[in-house]
This record gives structure tokens, C-alpha cells and sequence, in this order.
């Protein structure tokens, strides 16, 4: 066991333990989870998922995030879950609080009209420290500097089919930047001036937008960027399977700085998932994103099941009910994303599999 300053804990398994099988080809790679050491339970739910329909044959390192320095407890009750290495490390203060320019008063006052508006998590302060974290924090991490990719896992979540590939090995060769499962719509109240601050980001920097983007998952109508509203698709960011390089790059820096800059984040009430989409379908080739049909998840309240029963169910490789698949929810912006990617016959091609 190793401890760093700012409570880093890590492990180093025996020659021997699964986690350090050098005859197993990794990617640079790492499981990520934030989480509070209260959610020890659900972490260690979400683990054995991880472990039990993918990991147990890779062993690719976890790396636990707090804002707290992790309990003894919490490490006890996860650290033999993992068939990889485990690191416990808190996060550094300037990640987890409000900047200078930030006005508190301000904040207070609009986090208590929020709540009183009875808008989702309007009223937390963490909530927001947890937002601003994933949007530009986590992967300036001191322990996620050595990393290429990560996969993000929330606790309480669950994964009904088996992964029997290496999805970042996947996103290496096939050049993806950015993999999701579920898209869905954002609460317009939470994100009011968020639109406006993407216009004028875009309008100071016309070379960060990719000729071939995404933008029209995010835009309905046929509009360009100025002229169309922001119709709220975002990819629902508790599962991420993505590139570092992207966020850490120019692009994604200076977006963040100047989303930040406005206070936007504590001001309103702005979601690391439509930040990290509205980014990946403006900065990024629309091929840089993948939409990881075949992973059966659920994050409450919604379950993506991939549906071809022939492919995913009589194999007995998902366990999931399709009924109960979100994508066909009048939430979900799967149709937006079909229209994006220019194949709205897929839907089609699925319903004749089934
Ligand atoms: P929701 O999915 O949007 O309802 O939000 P969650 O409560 O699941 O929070 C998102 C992620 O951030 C989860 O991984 C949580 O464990 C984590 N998280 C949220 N708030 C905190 C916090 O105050 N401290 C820590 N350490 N983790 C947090
Ligand atoms: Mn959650």
C-alpha cells in the first residue's frame, strides 16, 4: 500500500493476482467511479456488474474519486471486489468549490429560488461541485494523468449483457473519441443561459466546430448554430466510455474556462452531461461518437435493453427485458441521434430482427 499526500491510497497486487496478468493485451484504461462513502453499497453493486459482465476477463484498474478522504470501511468492503488494481483518492479543494469570481450571495440566492421551484437537485451546493467536477476536473486528475481512456460508473447501476470485447480496444481502432448508451432530454430550468454562452463560444472560435459535427442532435429544424435553439438531446453521462485527449484538449479547454467563467455552474444548475454533448457534437467528427447499442444498462430511472432478440437474447448474452428498452421513449432522443447519423431506417431493420 502506497499513501500520497491529499489521501491517495493504492494498492500494488502479488505476482500472480488476476489484476497483474501481464499475458492479457490492456489498453491504457481505467474504471472511474465518484462516489461518497456512504454509497458504499451501491458501489459495490455496481462493481460486481462491471466485474461480472466484463472486467473479471481484462482487469483493468479502478480508481475511486471522492471529495472526502475514503473511509477504511470503504476501501475494506471494495478492494477484493476488483479484479483489478483499486486506487482510493480524494480530490484536490480547487476541484470541489467555487471560484473566486463566483459572486455566494448570488448563488445562494438562486439555489434557494430553484429549490423552491422544485427543480431537480436546485437546491444543492454538492450537486453542482459534482457537475463542475465532471465537466472539467476529472481529467486533470493526478491519478488519471497516466490514462488514454476511462469508462465512468456510477454506483447503483446495472449492466445486462455480457461485454465479451475490450470497448476501449474498440475505441482505439476504431478512432472514437466518445461512447454512450442512453441520450435522453435535459430540464430546460436547469440550463437557461447555457445555449447562449455555446452561441457566442462558437461565434469567437468558428474553428473549433468540426466540419463534419454532430450539431444536428442538439438542433432540430434543419438550423445552423446561431440561428437554432438547443433542443435539449444530451447523452446521459453516469455511463462514459471515452478519450481523455478530447477533453484535454485546446477545444475543450477553453470551453470549459469559458462556461466556467460565467458561474453558470452554480448560477444555474448546468449538467456535466449536456456540457460534455453539446461539446462532443460540436468539436468532434460525428464518427468520433459511438453509440454503445449492445450494452444493456440501467441508471435509475430509465434501462437501455438492446432489442434483436436473436442476436443479444437467445445467445444468452443480455438478460434484459426490450420491452422496457428507454430508446422508445418520447424522452429518449434516439430518433434525433438516428437522424444525426443519417440512418433512420435502423429502427426499422431492428423491428424486422425481433
Ligand atoms: P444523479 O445520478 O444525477 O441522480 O446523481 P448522483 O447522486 O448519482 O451523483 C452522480 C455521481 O456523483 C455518483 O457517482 C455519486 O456517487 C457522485 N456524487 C454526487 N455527489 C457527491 C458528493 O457530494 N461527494 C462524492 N464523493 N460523490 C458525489
Ligand atoms: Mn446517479
Amino acid at each position: 500500500i502506497r499513501m500520497h499526500e491529499n489521501s491517495i491510497v493504492q494498492f500494488e497486487l502479488p505476482d500472480g493476482a488476476a489484476g497483474s496478468d501481464i499475458t492479457i493485451k490492456r489498453e491504457n484504461a481505467t474504471l472511474v467511479m465518484l462516489v461518497r462513502n456512504s454509497e458504499v453499497h451501491s458501489a459495490r453493486s455496481s462493481i460486481r456488474y462491471v466485474e461480472d459482465r466484463f472486467n473479471k476477463n481484462y482487469h483493468y484498474p479502478w480508481l475511486f474519486l471522492n471529495d472526502r478522504p475514503f473511509s477504511a470501511d470503504f476501501i475494506r468492503m471494495t478492494k477484493n471486489l476488483v479484479s483489478g488494481v483499486p486506487t482510493y483518492a480524494q480530490i484536490p479543494r480547487e476541484a470541489w468549490s467555487m471560484p473566486e469570481w463566483v459572486d455566494r450571495q448570488k448563488a445562494r440566492e438562486c439555489m434557494r429560488e430553484m429549490a423552491s421551484k422544485n427543480i431537480i437537485y436546485g437546491g444543492s451546493e454538492s450537486y453542482r461541485h459534482m457537475c463542475r467536477f465532471f465537466s472539467g476536473f476529472f481529467y486533470r486528475h493526478e491519478m488519471m494523468q497516466k490514462y488514454d481512456y476511462y469508462w465512468r460508473v456510477e454506483p447503483d447501476t446495472q449492466l445486462y449483457c455480457d461485454i465479451d470485447y475490450d470497448p476501449f480496444k474498440f475505441m482505439r481502432e476504431n478512432k472514437k473519441k466518445y461512447g454512450f448508451v442512453i441520450n435522453l432530454k435535459e430540464f430546460a430550468s436547469t440550463i437557461e443561459s447555457l445555449w447562449p454562452t455555446v452561441q457566442n463560444f462558437s461565434r469567437a472560435h468558428p474553428d473549433y466546430i468540426h466540419p463534419n459535427n454532430a450539431l444536428d442532435f442538439i438542433v432540430d429544424d434543419n438550423k445552423n448554430l446561431t440561428e437554432g435553439g438547443y433542443n435539449l438531446c444530451h447523452f446521459w453521462s453516469n455511463f462514459e466510455i471515452a478519450a481523455l485527449d478530447f477533453w484535454r484538449g485546446q477545444a475543450y479547454t477553453d470551453f470549459f474556462e469559458t462556461l466556467d467563467k460565467t458561474g453558470g455552474f452554480f448560477y444555474e444548475r448546468w449538467g456535466d452531461a449536456p456540457v460534455h454533448s453539446i461539446a462532443a457534437s460540436l468539436f468532434l467528427d460525428k464518427e468520433e461518437i459511438h453509440w454503445f447499442y449492445d450494452v444493456g444498462y440501467r441508471h435509475h430511472p430509465f434501462t437501455h435493453c438492446p432489442e434483436p432478440r436473436k442476436e443479444y437474447h437467445e445467445t444468452g448474452k443480455c438478460y434484459c427485458n426490450p420491452t422496457q428498452n428507454f430508446d422508445r421513449n418520447g424522452y429518449s432522443c434516439t430518433r434525433q441521434y438516428r437522424r444525426m447519423r443519417g440512418d433512420l431506417g435502423v429502427q426499422k431493420s431492428i423491428n424486422e430482427m425481433m
